[in-house]
């Protein structure tokens, strides 16, 4: 089993040895073809401007914005300003460096990787803000609007973005491999905190707490039952379903019959 570092952490190797909550979120909520081109590097995801903006502001939390420069040229100009389509991102650091309420909870040690075995499985997390002193980890988030609701085809509902992004399932996962990999006694997690802003002109903010142990547990099971079946899938024991409708599926798809209108 791979040594994870800062270097491999988000490499091949290392989401073909560990689980992490992005790769889950791959196979149960996107695609599991998708997911499993993703491991072969038969297929790459292409981060659009909004999630480039998103990676920008975790750089500067994480005190990496000169590896971050060096990684993403493109969208800096020559005098190695930030342009214009990303500039977004600097208003949204500046709304967060001024609010000393802010700071102090993103006041921890930063990027810290932890393993921990859940399910059969190793998982790797890195939480952006770990505070052992006060028991606490926090999340960075970037997102549209924090107020406004969003449609979610899971439920058939207009719901927050926390709900809509799975903020739910982060805090469950985190919470208990931070507790594994700490070696602390069963469901004695965490708080579990949410630093959010939006990439909307005017940048909104809020701290969200997330710390509910109740739907921990749910969320948790949740994950239990769908664990065995990605296991056998990345083993390649079981073929991984198409979704035909990701950008992955799209762009592999031959078509041998035609469909009736009605289906559509
Ligand atoms: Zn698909």
């Amino acid at each position: 089993m791979l040594i994870l570092t800062h270097e491999n952490y988000h490499s091949n190797s290392a989401n073909l040895d560990y689980m992490s909550r992005s790769q889950y979120m791959g196979f149960v909520y996107e695609c599991e073809a998708k997911a499993i081109a993703k491991l072969s590097m038969e297929w790459v995801d292409i981060p659009t401007s909004a999630q480039e903006v998103g990676q920008y502001v975790h750089s500067w939390s994480a005190g990496t914005q000169d590896e971050f420069r060096a990684k993403h040229p493109s969208m800096f100009t020559k005098a190695n300003f930030l342009r214009s389509e990303y500039l977004v991102a600097n208003t949204m650091i500046d709304s967060l460096q001024e609010d000393p309420f802010v700071m102090s909870y993103l006041e921890g040690v930063k990027e810290t990787i932890l393993t921990g075995e859940l399910y059969g499985v190793m998982w790797k997390i890195m939480p952006n803000v770990l505070n052992r002193e006060r028991r606490r980890s926090v999340d960075l988030a970037t997102t549209r609007s924090i107020t406004e609701k969003v449609w979610d085809e899971e439920t058939r509902k207009k719901v927050s973005f926390i709900e809509a992004y799975k903020y739910p399932l982060k805090m469950a996962i985190y919470s208990e491999i931070e507790r594994l990999a700490m070696g602390r006694a069963p469901r004695d997690w965490s708080e579990f905190l949410i630093v959010a802003v939006s990439k909307e002109k005017t940048p909104d903010k809020a701290i969200i707490n997330l710390t509910d142990f109740a739907r921990l547990e749910v969320e948790l099971a949740h994950v239990e039952v769908a664990m065995p079946r990605i296991i056998r899938v990345k083993a390649g024991l079981e073929e991984p379903i198409r979704c035909e409708r990701c950008d992955y599926c799209r762009s592999t798809k031959v078509l041998t019959d035609a469909v009736h209108y009605s289906e559509l």
